[in-house]
């Protein structure tokens, strides 16, 4: 007789394994039939069939919809350290193959569900580490994750951002701070294929910079040499610093953000770009296109990149009308020939609504617009094949006649 296991099992309902069959890693609370067991928070559960048959091995988060996330399809799969060691030395040599590191010292190592580790995101500044707890299972496996991370070469610390609103839904506060190492400094300097930032991990965006726009800026400075270029909802300067390297005429930024502005002109001078060549304007991108639009002025390129409209499927209907104002405006503002560089970095917007979202403003703006390049995240951030949701970067080079 086997000795029984005492794993808690997780019962599904029938016809619920479908999706595991594809290999997606979420395990939805509705899929449920009833579980064996008593697991508690980030425990390690196995997912069995209505049949009775062990399909995938997973951890569990008893306040999110997302009830389980799956480690692995092979339900016999020992999840400890060595497992964690093998997903993350697996991320981080997918990035040196890629010959990541030899082109940026920003980049993402670790993609969640997209590098078979759910909830867990760490990114590369130099040579500090950046990492966010999503899940409950990260978040109960995290100092062997830690202890995995600090053994990477050159390393001074591992700084923890964990402050995102979907920690909530998995029932866990935001967490910020040190785990490991050195104190960073105030703003850590990266180089971009020759293009320095300065990046604040400790109050910036997400882990502190847009990693995942790496590939788009540097192609806003192969097309920028002479033009006029309006770089709206900037951040700290990512496609201004480009734009300028590619000998842009002139580039205006907009942001709501004052700290973000101003450490878009640290960043300009950083690179030894003139303050001539350039403005900032602290202000509300939907009014000051609109002011822009009203005293006739026109820009040869213009980027777009909001933040994210649509936060959940409910708010795709209201997201879509934001970012066609947005587009619809910039579509007026350009000049004859002139290159939209527009994104959305909405999970729930699809590539094909957004494209749609660009058709309507492009009738209503009586230009004819082609898209002469689609866009998406940089390829740290690659996309499982299992986890179509991995993909929520998507941009268009559209040109308007
Ligand atoms: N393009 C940037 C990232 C943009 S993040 C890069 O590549 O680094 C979105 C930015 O939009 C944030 O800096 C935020 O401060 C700004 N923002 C949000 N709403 C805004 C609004 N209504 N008007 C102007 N800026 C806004």
């Amino acid at each position: 007789m086997p000795v029984p296991d005492k794993t808690p099992r997780v019962v599904i309902r029938p016809g619920a394994e479908k999706s595991l069959h594809r290999k997606h890693p979420w395990l939805f609370s509705g899929a449920i039939d009833k579980i064996k067991g008593n697991p508690s928070f980030g425990d390690t559960v196995i997912v069995q069939s209505s049949k009775g048959h062990d399909l995938a091995v997973g951890a569990y988060s008893p306040q999110s919809q997302i009830r389980v996330r799956i480690w692995s399809f092979n339900p016999e799969e020992p999840i400890g350290r060595l497992f964690f060691d093998n997903r993350i030395k697996r991320a981080v040599e997918t990035r040196n193959q890629l010959a990541l590191p030899s082109v940026t010292t920003a980049l993402r190592l670790v993609n969640s569900e997209n590098d078979g580790i759910p909830g867990l995101i760490v990114d590369r500044y130099d040579r500090w580490l950046v990492c966010q707890f999503l899940s409950a299972g990260v978040e109960t496996w995290k100092n062997d994750i830690v202890s995995i991370l600090s053994e990477i070469p050159d390393v001074n610390g591992i700084y923890e951002r964990s402050d995102t609103e979907s920690r909530k839904k998995e029932g866990m506060n935001q967490k910020t701070g040190s785990l490991s190492g050195k104190t960073p400094p105030e703003t850590i300097v990266v180089d971009e294929s020759g293009v320095r930032f300065h990046v604040d991990i400790i109050n910036g965006h997400k882990t502190g910079f847009y990693i995942d726009q790496r590939e788009n800026r540097k192609a806003l400075g192969d097309f920028a040499s002479g033009k006029r270029v309006l770089n709206c909802f900037s951040y700290t300067g990512g496609f201004n610093a480009w734009a300028l390297k590619g000998l842009a005429q002139s580039v205006t930024n907009i942001d709501v953000s004052e700290s973000a502005l101003s450490l878009l002109k640290k960043n300009a001078d950083l690179n030894g770009f003139g303050h001539d060549r350039y403005t900032v304007l602290c202000s509300d991108v939907f009014q000051t296109l609109r002011t822009m639009r009203d005293r006739n002025e026109t820009f040869d390129m213009i980027v777009l990149d909001p933040p994210k409209f649509a936060h959940t499927s409910q708010q795709v209907v209201k997201a879509a009308r934001g970012y066609k104002d947005i587009n619809l405006l910039a579509l007026k503002l350009l000049s004859r020939g002139g290159l939209l560089f527009t994104f959305s970095c909405s999970g729930h917007i699809s590539s094909d609504l957004f494209q749609k979202i660009l058709a309507d403003a492009a009738v209503d703006s009586r230009r004819d617009v082609s898209i002469v390049r689609y866009l998406q995240q940089s390829e740290d951030h690659a996309v499982a094949l299992n986890f179509p949701e991995g993909l929520y970067l998507k941009g268009l080079i559209c040109k308007a006649y």
